[in-house]
This record gives structure tokens, sequence and C-alpha cells, in this order.
């Protein structure tokens, strides 16, 4: 048969670990495949995805800026797709069909569940740090797996607003200033803004009021030890990396392109790190 091909979609993508995640699957599951990186300009994107409908591409991941776009040129969605107003995932089908997924909510909660392990996301209520689409998300994926309630803070409260409206009454939206009262009783606090990431001012919190057994994601991974996970770790919560989202949203993708889960045996999470530090 023909090789099988994929790629990531975004704007820049030089740094995304996508290529090595899944090339790495693809050579030790012994695949006759290949995962390139593609970057379009921004009015390029959906020109792109008229180009691919009906290629021999399996489909496409899509990251920053494209992933709300992407649900946009999509002929279907997926119910997460359409709750978490973004798709990370498009399928070529052989009818010439587009279909969008999102698989991110599904890395957040794998996360979760191989870093924190008994975490229960319906038991009590989610904190959310930020509003722009990786807290939308976030949210969606919350809202899908049970929690009674979903608490997003942004410093633009509008924003958190306009998902609330969008999700669902088990959504609601704060300001900062809320922060201590919301923590109190929650089962989970997730930072979803880009504070903390490399270039940016650090995201500092008081965690006290946060109940010890809750524990802490954070999504930025550069650096993946933030002083979010810092702090929570030396306060005794069980911390959540946004590597781990990164991986585990890519096996869900790996399958959907090459129609099997990605092999075991192969320390992707070691080569994503190795990467990562020669990076920075
Ligand atoms: P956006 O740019 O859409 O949103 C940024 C958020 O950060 C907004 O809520 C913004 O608030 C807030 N913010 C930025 N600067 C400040 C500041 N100085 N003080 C307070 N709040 C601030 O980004 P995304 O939602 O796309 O991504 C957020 C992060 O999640 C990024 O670091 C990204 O790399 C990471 N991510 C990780 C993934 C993973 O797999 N691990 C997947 C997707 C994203 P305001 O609305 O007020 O501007």
């Amino acid at each position: 048969g023909a090789t099988r091909l994929a790629a990531v979609v975004g704007r820049p993508v030089r740094h995304s670990l996508s290529p090595l995640i899944h090339n790495a699957w693809l050579a030790a599951a012994g695949i006759d495949g290949a995962y390139l990186a593609l970057s379009p300009s921004e009015e390029g994107f959906p020109h792109l995805v008229e180009g691919l409908r009906g290629s021999s591409l399996a489909g496409i991941n899509v990251t920053l800026p494209f992933k709300e776009a992407a649900l946009a040129a999509a002929d279907v969605a997926s119910t997460r797709a359409q709750l978490a107003g973004a798709a990370n995932l498009l399928l070529f089908a052989e009818d010439g069909s587009v279909q969008a997924d999102n698989t991110d909510g599904q890395g957040l909660l794998g996360a979760f569940a191989s870093q924190a392990s008994g975490f229960d996301p319906a038991a009590a209520p989610v904190v959310i740090l930020g509003a722009g689409g990786a807290a939308r998300g976030a949210a969606a994926a919350f809202v899908l797996a049970g929690a009674p309630k979903v608490r997003l803070v942004n410093r633009t409260k509008g924003r958190a607003e306009a998902i609330a409206h969008a999700l669902g009454e088990a959504v609601s939206a704060h300001a900062w200033s809320e922060l201590p009262g919301l923590l109190d009783d929650a089962g989970a606090l997730v930072n979803a803004t880009s504070l903390g990431l490399e270039g940016q001012a650090p995201l500092e919190i008081e965690l006290d009021p946060l109940p010890a057994s809750a524990p802490v994601m954070d999504m930025v991974y550069r650096p993946l030890t933030t002083r979010l996970l810092e702090d929570a770790a030396g306060a005794g919560h069980p911390v959540v990396d946004g590597l781990e989202m990164l991986i585990l949203q890519a096996a869900p993708s790996f399958e959907a392109f090459f129609g099997q889960a990605p092999p075991a045996g192969v320390d992707v999470r070691a080569l994503a790190l190795a990467a990562l530090e020669q990076d920075a």
C-alpha cells in the first residue's frame, strides 16, 4: 500500500513536538507512514484544508492559531469539538468530507488519570484559570466528565462569561479577586492561561485555600516545571503537567490516522523531554 501520511498544522510549527512523537510511534510500530509539519499563512489555512479534501493525507492535527478555523472548515464535528469550540484533529475521508474532532480534553483528563491517580473529575468543583481556547477546551472536557461545577477565572471576565454562556449552567465566570473563595471546596486547579510560559511572568497565586488532596495541573509545558507546579508540589498537591496532556491528546490522533493505537515500549515522554531541553 501507499505510505500513510498525516501532519501537524500551526503557525509557528517549528517547535511542535508532534512530529517527534508520531514519528517515534510510527517507527516503533513498523508502519509505512510519515508525519509532517505544515505552516500556512493565517489566510491560507482554509485553502489548505480545501486542498487536502479527499487527498491521500489521512488527516491533520491543528495547533495555534488555527483550532477555531479548523472547526469552521469541517463538514461535521464531534460533540466534544463543538463544545470546545475548536478542533485539534481533522480527518479527510475518502468520500471527500472533512471531519473535525478534539482530543485535547481526552489528553487533559488522561494526564490527570496518569499523574494524579484516584482523581475523580465528577467529585468536586474544578477551578480553571484563563478564558482562551485552552480554557474553553478544558472546561468542556470537565463538563463532559460530569464535574458538578466548573469555575472559570480570568483577567478579562467577559471572555469567561462568554464561555460560561456557551457551555451552560455548570460553568461560572469569575474575576481573579474571587479566587480564594473559589478554591476552598475545589477538587482540582488548572492553569490554562499563558502565565508561566517561557518569556512570560510566572503564575503566582495563593494555594493555601485549596485542599491538599486536590491536584494542580499546568497546561504550560515550556518550561515543564513551572512556578505553579513547584509551589503546588511544595504544598503537597499531586501535580499534573502539560507534556502528559500533549502526549495523551496525540495518542487518539495517531489511532485515527494510522488505524492502530500507539505501540507500547517507546518512551515518547523521554524523547519529548530531551527535545524540550535542547530547545531551551
Ligand atoms: P490564549 O492566548 O487564547 O489565552 C491566554 C489566556 O491567558 C487568557 O485567558 C489571558 O487573559 C490570560 N493571560 C495572559 N497574560 C495574562 C496576564 N499577564 N495576567 C492574567 N492573565 C493573562 O491562549 P490559549 O488558550 O490558546 O493557551 C493558553 C496556554 O495553554 C498556553 O500556554 C498554551 O501553550 C497552553 N496549551 C497547552 C496545551 C497542552 O497540550 N499542554 C494545549 C493547548 C494550550 P485575558 O483573556 O484577560 O487576556
